[in-house]
């Protein structure tokens, strides 16, 4: 499918909202009006008073006329009438509607806050933004549930995120900045003193600064990867360098069985951490091979185990809904594991086919139909006690659904609500590393640390640069010590 843009430069939304429908999906952009198009395309002209938008799909053609309002948002107005024309030709619409961000919950609470009436944002959603009931639910509860959090932050409050960017082998879905420890096991010493001193110097300067530290997330790649000595002494950096007894929240991704042991789960715990992340995917063992996981289901079984045994009663497990070769009643009878092992939160993704990932670079043939059924199986967890407490969606997700993380009542991630809804602060060490600077009336303003474990090695002092960069934000935006 083409997607033919005459005259008309912003295209950013109806991109994505044809690429829901569409894929592959070719964009042209020019100022004239193409002639002898042989493949189905989506014609899209702009003149001075309104769009004009044509769908020719297997020989039929389909077309409408749409005014620019001004003052209004004709983007949005040629995205919904363009949605009109697609869901008539596709015979279905999609879960979301024209909503193409990465954060729903947060519109609708931007919309709450202008309005002060839950029914007109509910409203809103359903037929201005063609959300279905069932998404506007999911939003409506993920936002009542997060209120209380948001409203309790404090100004100089910040979280902090350190990333580890190594695992043990790269599974096949991943476009995350990860590294094999086999492709570059030789880094991890160097990282591990860079990383440190990145620490030390972000608590030095956050002190200056007067702020207050309330989470700590230690994620990745998976933080398990480096060896007991290394991760010991990233903890320790953290344990000396800030008081992790005050902390609201300490969380660290003991993602994969397959390098994470009895010694590494002592160190977290003695440390300080609280929350540990324990990822299953899914609980069969074919699909943990058609990903490229090197551990078994037994695996996982054992290091839940391990984390209980060491006391952790703040455990997270993530599922993954369209994985190769798994089913809908193989996705039920993981969900329905994590409950039985008591899993204080799970995570249910949704698989993201992002161009980095070996899935995609290698164009299996993979059919996606059963993944909205995974999805709708999600009601056992609220049956369960488990409810919805944070929500995102990503680009090139199979299906356009969403990834929902779950709760027992008193164990929602305050880091998790924090970053997804950019309410709060949050300081990045590490290769990969993004900080965030939130300030008032919606403003964020970001800096990104070096992506590769190699550039962050070698050019250390360019990090130590953007970290006073990200300090001298916290400082433009009137942020002042107590
Ligand atoms: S464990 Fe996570 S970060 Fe590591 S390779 Fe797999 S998906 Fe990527």
């Amino acid at each position: 499918m083409q997607l033919i843009l005459v005259n008309y430069d912003a295209h950013y939304e109806i991109e994505q909202l044809s690429r829901m429908f569409f894929r592959p999906l070719t964009l042209v952009k020019t100022d004239r009006r193409p002639r002898g198009v042989q493949e189905d395309f989506v014609y899209i002209r702009k003149t001075a008073g309104r769009f004009f938008v044509c769908l020719v799909k297997g020989g039929e053609k389909s077309s409408v006329f749409v005014p620019v309002r001004i003052n209004e948002n004709p983007d949005m107005d040629l995205c919904i009438a363009a949605y009109r024309l697609y869901e008539k030709s596709a015979g279905k619409g999609l879960p979301w509607g024209v909503l193409t961000g990465v954060r729903p919950v947060r519109l609708f609470r931007n919309l709450y806050k202008q309005s002060k009436v839950l029914q007109e944002v509910i409203d809103k959603f359903k037929n201005y933004y063609l959300v279905s009931d069932e998404k506007i639910k999911l939003c409506r509860d993920i936002f009542r549930l997060q209120r209380p959090v948001i409203q309790s932050r404090k100004p100089l409050d910040y979280s902090l995120y350190i990333s580890i960017p190594f695992c043990p082998s790269r599974c096949s879905y991943c476009s995350f900045v990860s590294t094999s420890v086999k492709a570059a096991g030789r880094l991890m010493a160097p990282y591990t003193d860079r990383l440190c001193r990145e620490i030390e110097y972000t608590a030095k300067k956050a002190a200056e600064n007067g702020m207050k530290l309330k989470t700590v997330y230690i994620g990745g790649g998976t933080p398990t990867a480096v060896s007991a000595d290394m991760l010991r002494r990233i903890m320790d950096t953290v344990h000396r360098c800030f008081d992790v007894n005050s902390l609201e929240e300490y969380t660290v991704e003991a993602g994969r069985p397959d390098c994470t042991d009895l010694e590494k789960l002592k160190i977290i715990k003695e440390y300080g951490a609280r929350r540990v992340s324990i990822n299953p995917q899914t609980f069969s063992d074919n699909v943990l091979k058609a990903i490229g996981r090197n551990h078994s289901h037994r695996d996982f079984l054992r290091c839940v185990d391990m984390a209980r045994q060491v006391g952790f009663d703040s455990i997270n497990m993530d599922l993954i809904a369209g994985l190769p070769e798994d089913t809908v009643e193989g996705f039920e009878k993981s969900l329905r594991g994590c409950i039985r092992l008591g899993a204080e939160n799970i995570t249910v993704h949704t698989l993201t086919l992002k161009r980095a990932s070996n899935l995609v670079i290698k164009a299996e043939e993979h059919h996606y139909d059963d993944v909205e059924k995974m999805i709708a199986k999600n009601n056992i967890l609220t049956q369960n006690g488990y409810q919805p407490y944070y929500m995102y969606r990503q680009k090139s997700t199979v299906k356009n659904l969403e990834n929902v993380g779950f709760s027992l009542s008193g164990h929602e991630s305050l880091y998790n609500i924090y970053i997804m809804e950019e309410v709060q602060s949050i300081i990045s060490c590490g290769a990969g590393g993004v900080s965030k600077i939130v300030g008032g009336g919606n403003r964020i303003k970001r800096v990104y640390n070096y992506k590769y474990p190699t550039e962050y090695i070698n050019d250390f002092p360019s990090i130590i640069k953007r970290k006073d960069e990200v300090f001298g934000l916290w400082q433009q935006f009137g942020y002042q010590k107590d």
